[in-house]
């Protein structure tokens, strides 16, 4: 069966695929799920999934597929990784349209989802050729010694439904360029996406066997990746709480993970700040992606001197988002993920305003919209205690609280077990230098609300995940580190 992805054409020039992609080959017709379209709360495509003999089928042929992969030059590789990205370009718009069916965003963000998944494939392309091993000079005299880098082996890769294309590619595309056969498992809400990404790894040439798509049970196939010993390494971004799950099933195995879980990340805005910046920049942290990002910001610190004036001109840029259904002209907010994800944000604002916050926009569900809608929302005196400023919001909703100086807001910043991404907002190069050591945090963009690249690390610390992607660090991720010493020759 086919899926339909674009509400506006009736044509079955969209018409995808719609199961796994193993071995080369579609796999179709196992159990099935809806994809919902959260704009409408509509069910729009069904998918169907694989069982647990064909997943562990799929990691024999990983495994089979290794050898030729791994002794494919990296410039060949590389070649192939182009091509996929060539896909991409060529399938842009429709790939785009359907990420903002699956997953609501307003079409421009996922035209630039694309676009970044496109830099990722051509970045590690290129990059792949750089795995450089090294030799070191000797204790012993006669004695020679190398560092090789091999490849890690198949790879289990789990990928959430919030950037279903890039935080996919960013696991797929180094783990080729280094040498590693993949196996992909996108998230229940939006494996379309992925769909779209296995048709273009078929369309380039990708060996059969060296991308594989396996939609299914998050449960049985975690599982799969964790005791079977021919998938050597499982990357995961999601929840911290699954993050623990495979945490615990990887010491029966010791199986290596990379986690990129979940953050709660803080602005600091100081009173030396370019304040239309700082107001620019918060609302990009903020509410891109609907607040639905892993590096969102999720508490905002004013310093006492800026505070009525940043709250009043944040609250006014906020004022100016257009909210409605991603596909429609000029959207900058689409509706939250499931109602799950609009009742918990909700909870959230009637909890902080329980604790004597004061809405200053927003606040609701946005009325007459069938989908999952919420207004964005500014919230003013927001107390610490607050659940909003404890975990993680996931929802369009900007909380703001006061602080006098820079060691307190330092304190606060840090005062949880996440530590993914941070901003500050300011001008002063010795606050820079001073916030780059202290803040505990992967990313830290100083006036800059979308710090992440290519070509630069991205991960946590603390609870907020394991490991780095992206950038030379992320391709190392799927590499071994060999030390070969030679006595005599
Ligand atoms: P999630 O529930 O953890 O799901 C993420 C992926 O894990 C999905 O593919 C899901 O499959 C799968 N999964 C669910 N239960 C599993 C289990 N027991 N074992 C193995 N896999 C399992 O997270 P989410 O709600 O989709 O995503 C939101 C979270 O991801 C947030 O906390 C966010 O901060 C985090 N995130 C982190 C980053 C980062 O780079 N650090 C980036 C984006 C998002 P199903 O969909 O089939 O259940």
């Amino acid at each position: 069966m086919g899926v339909d992805v674009d509400r506006s054409v009736a044509s079955t020039a969209n018409r995808l695929r719609s199961g796994s992609y193993l071995n080369g080959q579609w796999v179709e017709g196992g159990a099935e799920f809806d994809v919902v379209d959260p704009a409408t709360s509509q069910a729009f495509a069904r998918v169907s999934t694989i069982n647990q003999a064909q997943l562990h089928e799929a990691l024999d042929t990983a495994e089979k597929a290794l050898p030729l992969w791994r002794s494919t030059t990296a410039k060949e590789r590389g070649a192939l990784l182009h091509r996929v990205a060539d896909e991409l370009v060529r399938r842009k718009s429709e790939l785009a349209r359907t990420i903002t069916r699956e997953n609501g965003k307003p079409l421009a963000q996922s035209e630039g989802e694309v676009a970044m998944s496109e830099d990722h494939l051509r970045w590690f392309a290129e990059e792949g050729r750089r795995v450089y091993g090294r030799t070191v000079p000797p204790q012993v005299p006669g004695k020679r010694h190398m560092v090789v880098k091999t490849p890690i082996g198949p790879v289990g890769a789990i990928a959430p439904w919030n950037f279903p294309l890039v935080l996919a590619v960013r696991k797929v595309a180094p783990a080729m360029a280094a040498g590693c056969p993949v196996i992909l498992k996108p998230a229940s809400q939006t494996p379309l996406s992925c769909i779209v990404l296995a048709e273009c790894m078929e369309a380039a040439g990708i060996p059969a066997g060296v991308f594989q798509l396996a939609i299914g049970d998050a449960v049985m196939i975690s599982r799969e990746f964790l005791s079977n010993p021919k998938c050597r390494k499982i990357s995961f971004t999601g929840s911290t709480r699954v993050g623990q799950e495979l945490i615990r099933g990887a010491a029966e195995t010791i199986k290596p993970l990379c986690l990129e879980l979940g953050g709660l990340a803080p602005v600091l805005v100081f009173e030396d700040c370019d304040i239309d910046k700082a107001v620019e920049q918060t609302v990009i942290a903020k509410f891109r992606n609907t607040g639905q990002s892993c590096i969102a910001a999720n508490r905002i610190y004013v310093q006492r001197g800026i505070y009525r004036e940043f709250v009043d001109r944040f609250t006014a840029a906020v004022g100016k988002l257009k909210v409605g259904a991603g596909l429609d002209a000029g959207v900058d907010l689409g509706p939250v993920i499931h109602q799950r994800a609009l009742d918990g944000a909700l909870q959230q604002i009637a909890d902080a305003v329980a604790k004597g916050a004061r809405v200053v926009a927003g606040g609701e569900r946005v009325a007459g919209l069938a989908g999952y809608f919420l207004q964005p929302t500014v919230l003013e005196n927001v107390s610490d205690a607050s659940v909003c400023m404890s975990e993680e919001t996931f929802a369009p909703i900007a909380p703001i609280a006061m602080f006098e100086t820079e060691a307190e807001a330092i304190a606060r910043a840090n005062d949880t077990p996440y530590g993914l991404s941070a901003y500050a907002m300011t001008r002063d190069m010795g606050r820079v230098f001073r916030l780059s050591e202290q803040i505990e945090a992967g990313t830290l963009g100083i006036n800059d609300g979308a710090p992440t690249t290519s070509q630069l690390p991205f991960g946590g610390v603390k609870q907020s995940g394991w490991g780095r992607e992206l950038g030379v660090e992320g391709l190392d991720a799927f590499l071994e580190t060999k030390h070969v010493s030679m006595g005599g020759i």
